[in-house]
């Protein structure tokens, strides 16, 4: 059994406590639906609850891929439901979301990955409230020809698609995954709707070093990627992925500034960034600028 790193006194995790937390936990289970929030015991729940800032997982919470920092289940998914796209777009609407982020478990099992599900689900949203904006976090959509051009055209306001990690540790936190694949896949969004935002997303304390971290960067912005987010792995349980160690507030800070000086529109680097951190009010700031 490997050693368990205590956690340092700034990750620190409020009890969900909050009315605003509580309304959105009954209009979420209400409907039925799946949040990332939940599945991966996000630790920012109370605070993103509470100000109705949720992450919805569509297609099911069974996942083909078994990622090695990831908490969802992995195994056969079942069918996916007709009905989730119009119960996302009322849901939407219902709790007045100005921002929205949708994301899914991966599907290798389906001929084109998820895709138009993920094209209705954006239509379903734009149906009910024209108004709010969409970011979307897709999984990679490798080996699924026509997939990805087909969510393009969906035209979400934000694209975003995970790289995790450094080049160097995919084999052991994304074996299922290609960086250059992650990495041409945000490229090509950008390529065919030069309009959209595209976003990525690092774990750091997995291993990597400074120099690897600012060298992701560079490809990330030499594939005109406009926002990033870099939070701190943190081990869902024992059979996954062991901390390595935890990157000081200090050191986050530092990632923003080189990463601000690198030329990212948006940037969220911080102990406990994860990829839909703030989403709805960085967007806005953004918007409003
Ligand atoms: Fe949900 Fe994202 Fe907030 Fe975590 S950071 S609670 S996943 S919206
Ligand atoms: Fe988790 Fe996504 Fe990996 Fe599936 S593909 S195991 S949902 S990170």
């Amino acid at each position: 059994e490997t050693e368990v790193l205590r956690k340092p006194s700034w990750i620190r995790v409020k009890a969900p406590t909050s009315k605003g937390y509580a309304e959105t936990r009954k209009i979420v289970h209400g409907k039925g639906l799946v949040t990332v929030c939940e599945e991966a015991a996000c630790p920012n729940i109370g605070e993103c609850w509470e100000k109705k800032h949720a992450t919805f997982m569509i297609l099911g919470d069974t996942c083909t891929r078994a990622c090695a920092f990831c908490n969802v289940k992995t195994g056969l998914p079942g069918p996916v439901d007709p009905a989730e796209a119009e119960k996302i777009g009322i849901s939407v609407k219902e709790m007045e979301l100005k921002h929205v982020v949708i994301t899914s478990v991966d599907r290798d099992d389906l001929t084109d990955g998820g895709a138009q599900h993920f094209v209705d689900v954006i239509n379903a949203i734009r149906a009910h409230s024209p108004g709010t904006t969409v970011e979307i976090l897709t999984p990679d959509f490798l080996r699924k020809d026509g997939a990805l051009d087909t969510v393009i055209d969906a035209r979400p306001d934000v694209f975003n698609h995970n790289l995790e990690t450094v080049p160097r540790l995919y084999l052991k936190i994304r074996p299922g995954a290609r960086y250059y694949h992650s990495m041409r896949l945000l490229e090509r969004v950008k390529e065919r709707d030069p309009s959209q935002f595209t976003k990525s997303g690092l774990m750091v304390g997995l291993g990597e070093t400074k120099e690897e971290v600012m060298q992701v960067m560079d490809d990330m912005r030499s594939a005109g990627i406009d926002f990033l987010t870099i939070g701190q792995y943190l081990q869902p349980t024992r059979k996954h992925a062991a901390v390595d160690r935890f990157v000081t507030p200090e050191e986050f800070k530092a990632y923003e500034t080189i990463a601000r000086a690198k030329g990212f529109l948006l940037v969220s680097s911080s102990p406990l960034t994860r990829s839909s951190y703030h989403a709805d009010s960085d967007f806005a700031k953004l918007a409003a600028a």
